[in-house]
Order: structure tokens, then sequence, then C-alpha cells
């Protein structure tokens, strides 16, 4: 860990990690959060060099709103399945299909799908992003999950696309399993990401992004919670709340992508300078514009 400090001092870095990454990485982390605040802090930064432990996307879109800094990630393996189900060619054949319809993107998507859409989103800003592109039909992928929870606070006519396409780690969580521990822990407050199935939300007490649930926690008066997300996010929730019991909805609900990245893999990372996140000058053009109208949705709610 000294050597990840005195090498980050040393090259002007900073490393980011998503609330999904382990435990360790996120205790060496500079800031810690979710895609929206990563994005955001990744905007701020004065840093030579950004490390990012998550998954590629998010690297991606650090690289594209920073194309003079060096973004690099730890293991280049780190992909989103989810992100993967929605290629750029589908996106356009979407785009044939209805070409009435003004396309969103999870930013959980890669850059060459962002760059054919018309705005990007996070969990945390979905529906804000939804009511203010200029169309009462959407298209909104990849994930389908998001797409109707921003349908239902919207109001908007959302179309996800591809059709059922999902995150397979949200995708773990279910109905009875909640109903289940809520029964053993009647005292416990439930809350859910909007990945999870609609079926999960009915029975939580509280749906939202990571940043949001975390932020709940935090002013919450209870003092036992069941979190329906990837289970990386409980060892925030416990060292920001350690009067806190934190039960996981389901045990094994851990992101293997998102994983990928270990403090050895941090240390060479920094070390050698690799892996360089490096995309094509027009896709990261292309990309950038969505992703921006995105940004200035948060500058005005200021
Ligand atoms: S948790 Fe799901 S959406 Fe997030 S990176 Fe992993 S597979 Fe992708």
């Amino acid at each position: 860990m000294y050597r990840i400090q005195k090498l980050k001092v040393e090259k002007k870095a900073i490393i980011l990690a998503h609330n999904y990454q382990r435990p360790e990485i996120q205790d060496i982390a500079d800031f810690v959060g979710d895609s929206l605040e990563l994005s955001l802090y990744a905007t701020q930064t004065d840093a030579k060099i950004i490390v990012f432990c998550g998954v590629n996307f998010m690297a991606e879109t650090a690289s594209i709103l920073n194309p003079d800094k060096t973004v690099l990630i730890p293991d280049v393996n780190a992909l989103c399945p989810m992100a993967s189900m929605l290629p750029a060619d589908l996106v356009r054949l979407y785009r044939r299909k209805y070409p009435k319809a003004k396309v969103v993107l999870y930013i959980n998507s890669l850059a060459e799908a962002k760059a054919h859409c018309d705005a990007v989103c996070t969990s945390a800003n979905a529906a804000e992003v939804v009511s203010r592109v200029d169309s009462e039909l959407i298209l909104f992928g990849p994930d389908a999950n998001l797409a109707r929870y921003a349908q239902v606070k919207s109001n908007k006519e959302i179309i996800p696309i591809p059709q059922y396409s999902f995150c397979p780690v949200h995708k773990l969580f279910n109905k009875s399993d909640v109903i289940r521990l809520k029964r053993e822990h009647r005292d416990a407050m439930v809350l859910a990401h909007p990945e999870c199935d609609p079926s999960v939300w009915e029975v939580a007490d509280f749906v939202g992004s990571t940043s949001r649930m975390y932020r709940e926690v935090l002013i919450s008066k209870a003092d036992k919670f069941i979190i329906a997300t990837e289970k990386g996010l409980l060892h925030r929730l416990k060292k920001d709340r350690g009067d806190a019991v934190f039960i996981p909805a389901y045990d094994e609900a851990i992101c293997v992508n998102m994983r990928l990245h270990t403090l050895e893999k941090v240390y060479l990372c920094l070390r050698d300078e690799k892996y360089k996140i490096k995309l094509p000058p027009k896709i990261t053009s292309m990309a950038r514009e969505p992703i921006e109208f995105m940004l200035k949705i948060r500058e005005t709610q200021k």
C-alpha cells in the first residue's frame, strides 16, 4: 500500500474506485462513488494520471471527459457484460426502426454505442435525463429494468433496447428472498438498486442508485438495513455507519468483473503506466456531447 501511495504522489496520479470494488481498493482510493460521482470527479481533478478501478465503460467515460489526461485501468479485462449487450450497430438499427425517438443510454454502455445516442444517464439521474430529452418516445438501453424505472418516474413512453438486457449481478435478487429476510429482520429497512427486477422494488422501502442508497443510509434513523445491490457497497456503508447492521439481500451478489482489480494490479498499473484507455478521436468527440448533456443537467440543478 505504501508503494502505491508513493507512486501516486511521484506521478501526480489519483485513484478512483467504484462502490463495487474490493474493500482494499476502496481503502486506497482518493475517491469512491457511483458512475455519476466518478465522472464528475474526473472532470474536476488536476491530476495528470487517473487510475480508474471500475469496469471499462467507466474508464472510457473518464477518458472522453479528459482527453488531455492519461486514464489507466489496472485490469484490461474488466468488462461489463450488460454494456456488451448493446453494440453500436444495434443502436443504429433501433434508430432506423424508430426515426422519431430519441436515444438515452445508461452510462453502463460502450463508448461506440454512446457515440450514437442523444443523452447519457446514470441510475442516479435516469428519470431527470429522460424528462429533459426533447421527445415523448425514448429508446433506452442497455438495462431493461432501469428503462422501466425511468418510465415510471418520467411518464414518457420508453422502449428498452435491447428488450431483455440485464445486469447479471442484479438479476440474482428476487422478491421471495427479500420477503424472507424482512420476516427475519422486521425492523430492517430494505434498499434496492433500480437494476433489480421491478418485483424487488415492490418490497423495498427505498429504490435508488448506490450514491442515493448511501445517502439514505447516512440520514436514516434505522439501524438495520437489507441491501439489494452488489456487495461491495456494504464496505462503504459499514465504514460510515459503524453503529448499523447491514444484511446483503443475496450473499453471492458479486460483480466478478469489478473485482478483477487487485492492489498488486493497481501498483503495476501505476508503475508501468498501463493499461491506457485509447479511443478513436471520432468516438471521443461523438460520445462527449451526450455525456455533457447529462452533466449540464446536474449543473442546472445545483
Ligand atoms: S454490476 Fe452489473 S452493470 Fe455493474 S459492472 Fe457488474 S455486470 Fe456491469
